[in-house]
């Protein structure tokens, strides 16, 4: 997939104009705040008509002006194809190839990227909740049933905890819980069977991009947490009779907290360079490696699903890393679309092949090496 064209009206703060990318590597270079990530964004909007900064409408558009308008023609699915995105405060018209669509689920089929902004480097840094996050919309990106399999979970979750805090006064509601553990358990093995063979699938990819980021010198792997015991090569009924086994072991002290204490609400993925945890251990430059080569193995599963390369967007990505890193991610990842911003002058003469455009007070042009 590669995007031709792409014009933008009072987006944000880029002036009223257009990018004809090429389809290797494209720096986006300019000083600060002059609207580099505003481009990247721009782009993740034919995504699926989300911002990965805001969810409010009224921010993408312009100060002073009533509405915004995108328009994208890419090549994708063997044909050359059209999109645009029309931005009300309080609304978006999408169009795919001059047809109205009234979700944005035409554009998730259609236009395929992943995105790195600086934010996702949380991945590493922060909680559980975060590589959750991330493994959970991967396989929900995956299937369909995954997104609605999580969704009755969580509710079920919701309400065995409410019932974990009545037991607390009411001991005849005991009967109750088992009825919310069986449906519990069959969809927490469920997740958790998806989670395990998305885990087993990413890392040897992953693995494979922080091998050339680190020029060798690091391995990544990735180790999934189970609050219940569970492991790789478990089925579903297993998986399904160690959390049952756990609910019941932990059942006093669940009533107790009011909460449910294990389950795949509590899992976590446990990401290691050189076998030891990149969230205690590893460097900067580390931790961004490896969050990279996390997004571009994301890329090669959705290769994979699509049948043609995402696009990849990689917003403030060079900073931190040492030149060979830097090397790896301007010259080296073939066959795909990349946007990349940077504010380094270093950086653009890297680049051995591909397009340059200069962003100064939103205004955008292309300029020769
Ligand atoms: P940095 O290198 O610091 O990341 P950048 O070039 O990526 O900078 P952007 O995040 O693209 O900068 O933002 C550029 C400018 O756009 C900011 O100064 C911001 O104030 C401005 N801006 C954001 N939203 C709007 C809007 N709705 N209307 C006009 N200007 C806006
Ligand atoms: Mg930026």
């Amino acid at each position: 997939m590669k995007v031709d064209h792409l014009q933008f009206q009072n987006y944000r703060n880029l002036a009223d104009g257009f990018i004809s990318p090429c389809e290797g590597v494209n720096i986006i270079y300019g000083k600060n705040a002059q609207g580099k990530t505003n481009i990247i964004e721009a782009l993740w909007l034919f995504c699926g008509g989300h911002s990965f900064r805001t969810q409010s409408y009224r921010e993408l558009i312009q100060f002073d002006k009533p509405f915004a308008k995108l328009d994208c023609r890419f090549y994708g699915q063997e044909r050359s194809q059209t999109a645009s995105i029309a931005i009300e405060p309080n609304r978006r018209v999408i169009k795919l190839n001059g047809v109205e669509k009234k979700t944005s689920a035409a554009l998730i089929e259609r236009f395929c990227a992943v995105v790195f902004s600086p934010e996702n480097l949380s991945l590493i840094k922060r909680g559980p909740s975060e590589r959750r996050n991330f493994i959970d919309s991967a396989i929900c990106r995956e299937k369909m049933r995954n997104a609605l399999t999580l969704q009755k979970y969580n509710r079920l979750l919701k309400q065995r905890n409410a019932l974990l805090k009545d037991l607390q006064r009411n001991e005849k509601l005991r009967e109750t819980l088992s009825l919310w553990d069986e449906q519990l358990t069959t969809l927490g093995a469920e997740i958790v069977r998806q989670r395990l063979d998305f885990v087993k699938m990413i890392t040897g990819k992953a693995a494979v991009y922080h091998e050339g980021i680190s020029r060798g010198s690091e391995k990544l792997s990735l180790r999934y947490l189970s609050s219940f015991g569970a492991e790789e090569g478990d089925d579903r009924m297993t998986l399904k009779q160690k959390f049952q086994e756990k609910c019941a072991q932990n059942l006093q002290n669940e009533i107790f907290a009011g909460s449910t204490i294990s389950g795949a609400h509590r899992d976590d993925i446990e990401i290691l360079i050189n076998g030891k945890n990149a969230r205690f251990y590893a460097s900067q430059g580390q931790q961004r490696s490896a969050v990279l080569s996390l997004k571009l193995a994301e890329a090669a599963v959705l290769r994979e699903r699509m049948g043609e390369n995402p696009v990849i967007l990689f917003d403030d990505v060079l900073s931190e890393l040492d030149n060979d890193r830097q090397d790896y991610l301007l010259n080296e990842l073939r066959g795909c679309q990349v946007f990349i911003t940077c504010c380094e002058r270093s950086n653009k003469e890297q680049l051995n092949e591909g397009k340059i455009f200069f962003v100064e007070n939103g205004r955008v042009e292309e300029i020769k090496k």
